[in-house]
């Protein structure tokens, strides 16, 4: 149980800069994402792409501002959850009761969701036994490569994870690669990469197939392929690992009680509180009239959350507004030398 003054859903560009301004004025935070990675939409759709309207960055890309934002709360050591859902919330005597899909539980008198347009999902295999074997021979995400080490693994897809997970998987295991289409999708680079290694009998390629089915009894003893003119081909396999993309999902954020306006939460513009005491919602996800979804308004969004949430982290204390270029106390949070 981890108990701390607040609890942010998602570790999108907005989810980390609110934890600056939480920092600042002394609430510790915790931060849960669904992805194995922190940046949200910036570095899951568009790490490379020049982002133009960020208050006095002329041009960075998704990828840049997330590591500058990640530099800029580096004095406040805080914890970022990774690659686990928030499930559940519930009301507890000593705050808000917060559940993650790895089990980990936090109490906090806070909730900040800073969600975007909700967690984001693996697209997965259609066939009836891929659910009955998820997490058991099949997979959506690699936590740990060394797991296939010496196994026969089939690798579904054609972007740039299927490949480039293919050329690693190959060096240590005996890799098939299916796609439904003859082309792939991933990088050129990959693709050639793939081919050779065909070619050196290193790995197979099976194109243009799709899964038809799964089998095993315990656990995935082999799998089924097909292709457009019916074409059937049994695979002997331990893990099947599928990479098609992800989808983004409201999820569980729909059951908490929050009010819900088309997939967004309403919130009132003082404090971005919910209709919930002590939820509050930021960026993306939240909406009230004139709402923006833009980078710059979700740092507003997260700037007021954060200093409604001091009410309720620190019921005995009067929060005072002050001036990073001229407080002492905001100047030691962050770990800086203040010059004369
Ligand atoms: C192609 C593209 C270009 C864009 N260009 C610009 C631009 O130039 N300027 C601009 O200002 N904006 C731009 N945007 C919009 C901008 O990316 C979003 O406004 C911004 O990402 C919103 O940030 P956020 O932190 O609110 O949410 P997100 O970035 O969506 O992050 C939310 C995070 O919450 C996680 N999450 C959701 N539910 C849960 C849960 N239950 N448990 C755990 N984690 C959860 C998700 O996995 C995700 O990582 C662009 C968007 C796209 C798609």
């Amino acid at each position: 149980m981890i108990k701390t003054d607040v609890v942010v859903i998602g570790a999108g560009p907005v989810g980390i800069f609110v934890v600056q301004q939480l920092g600042l004025i002394g609430l510790k935070a915790e931060v849960v994402d669904n992805l194995d990675k922190i940046g949200g939409q910036c570095i899951e759709l568009y790490p490379d792409k020049p982002i133009y309207d960020i208050p006095a960055l002329p041009v960075c890309t998704g990828e840049s501002l997330t590591k500058n934002l990640l530099e800029q709360i580096k004095p406040f050591k805080n914890n970022f959850h990774l690659n686990q859902r928030v499930e559940s919330i519930s009301k507890e005597q000593d705050g808000w009761k917060i559940q993650t899909s790895e089990k980990k539980t936090f109490i906090s008198p806070n909730i900040i969701i800073a969600a975007g347009v909700g967690s984001f999902e693996p697209r997965k295999f259609t066939v009836k036994e891929a659910e009955k074997f998820e997490n058991n021979g099949v997979f959506y995400s690699i936590k740990d490569k060394n797991y296939f080490k010496n196994k026969k693994v089939s690798i579904f897809g054609g972007g740039d994870s299927a490949l480039d997970w293919a050329i690693e998987i190959s060096k240590f295991a005996e890799v098939t690669l299916v796609h439904r289409r003859n082309e792939f999708r991933g990088a050129e680079h990959s693709s050639t990469i793939v081919r050779q290694l065909e070619k050196e009998g290193k790995l197979k390629i099976k194109t243009p197939y799709q899964l038809s089915s799964i089998e095993g009894e315990d656990k995935v003893s082999s799998i089924t392929i097909k292709n457009e003119d019916g074409k059937i081909e049994k695979i002997p396999t331990d893990c099947v690992l599928g990479f098609f993309g992800l989808i983004m999902k409201l999820g569980p954020i729909a059951e908490w009680g929050l009010n819900l306006d088309k997939k967004t939460i309403p919130v009132n513009t003082e404090s971005f509180q919910t209709n919930k005491k002590g939820i509050f919602a930021i960026g993306d996800i939240c909406s009230y009239p004139g709402k923006l979804k833009l980078i710059l308004s979700g740092f507003h969004e997260g700037a007021l959350a954060a200093r409604a949430c001091f009410k309720l982290a620190r019921p005995n204390e009067k929060y005072r507004f002050e001036f990073t270029t001229t407080s002492k106390t905001l100047q030691e949070r962050l770990g800086v030398k203040k010059s004369d």
